[in-house]
């Protein structure tokens, strides 16, 4: 994996701390997601709301709501109980920035009491460029976009529509919205010096044969970090994908297309596809030990 002698010193800053940026960083520095944030602006065809946005987490979970208070509540627990939590992400349950008071409430409440966490935030990118600035106004240093299409052709496949500007818009025209925002948004971040990591889950038959496609243009726009998910899918998710028998990639596969993408650029290999209230180190869920109940008993 990647190490300081492959970026500039401001970008391994960056890095070293972060378990999902830093293969090596994983095993000693740990994560947590508050679910803050339970609005979504778009379908994706392998979502089902009763559970955690799929972008981001595995499918048919669900996660405890929190409002901004009580997550910096969790935050400040889950810091002295666990000294190696570097890093604060909000991915969900729904989209953040379709909910952008309550994730910049909450960043705003965790910079205050607990300033040295790091602040790190995914979305699907529809109202990205929208709160560039504020994302820089908190200093955050990481921001996950998925992508999973460059190509409204493609995008169709994948969301039946987005909500956007007060008005729902299907088929190639949310396709096409969505990507070029996506696109912006990842622009303007890279200009900003934000850390980009691009989330693209693979659905064989719809996006697999493009994701290389998809790789070439977010390495051109600045991306840092590829991370090609599987798509998880099965009847009882409930999602369009499930009910229609859509299925996921082999191990193999999805191998081959990070294989396919690894000379372009950097790509993940160690994701776990967290909850989005996921606590610990990757692939170590102390979720069960942080919930409100239990933090309430604590204080
Ligand atoms: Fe679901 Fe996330 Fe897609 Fe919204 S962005 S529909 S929450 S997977
Ligand atoms: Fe890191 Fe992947 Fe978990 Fe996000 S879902 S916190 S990128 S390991």
């Amino acid at each position: 994996s990647a190490g300081p002698a492959d970026m500039s010193p401001e970008v391994w800053e960056k890095v070293k701390n972060h378990p999902c940026y830093s293969e090596e960083a994983h095993h000693h520095y740990a994560r947590m997601h508050v679910a803050v944030a339970p609005a979504c602006n778009i379908q994706c065809n392998y979502c089902n709301r009763k559970y955690d946005c799929a972008n981001e987490s595995r499918p048919g979970v669900v996660s405890e709501k929190l409002t901004p208070e009580q997550a910096s509540k969790k935050v400040l627990a889950v810091a002295s109980a666990i000294p190696q939590m570097t890093v604060l992400g909000i991915a969900g349950p729904g989209d953040p920035l379709a909910n952008p008071e309550k994730t910049f409430k909450t960043f705003e409440l965790i910079s205050k009491t607990a300033p040295d966490i790091k602040l790190c935030l995914s979305t699907n990118g529809l109202t990205l460029p929208d709160h560039v600035e504020t994302i820089k106004s908190f200093n955050v240093d990481h921001v996950t976009i998925t992508i999973n299409m460059v190509d409204p052709e493609v995008g169709q496949h994948i969301y039946p529509w987005i909500y956007y500007r007060n008005k729902r818009w299907k088929g190639i025209d949310a396709a096409r919205i969505l990507s070029e925002r996506q696109l912006l948004g990842l622009e303007m971040l890279t200009e900003a010096g934000i850390l980009c990591k691009v989330n693209s889950v693979m659905i064989p038959g719809i996006n697999d044969q493009h994701l290389v496609e998809v790789n070439r243009a977010v390495k051109s726009r600045g991306a840092f970090l590829h991370n090609i998910m599987p798509l998880i899918s099965a009847p009882e998710h409930g999602t369009v994908f499930g009910l229609n028998g859509q299925r996921g990639p082999s191990a193999q596969e999805l191998k081959a297309l990070q294989d396919a993408c690894e000379g372009e650029m950097n790509m993940m290999r160690h994701c776990r596809q967290c909850r989005a209230d996921a606590v610990g180190l990757l692939g170590e869920d102390r979720s069960a030990e942080f919930t409100t109940e239990k933090i309430d008993a604590m204080a």
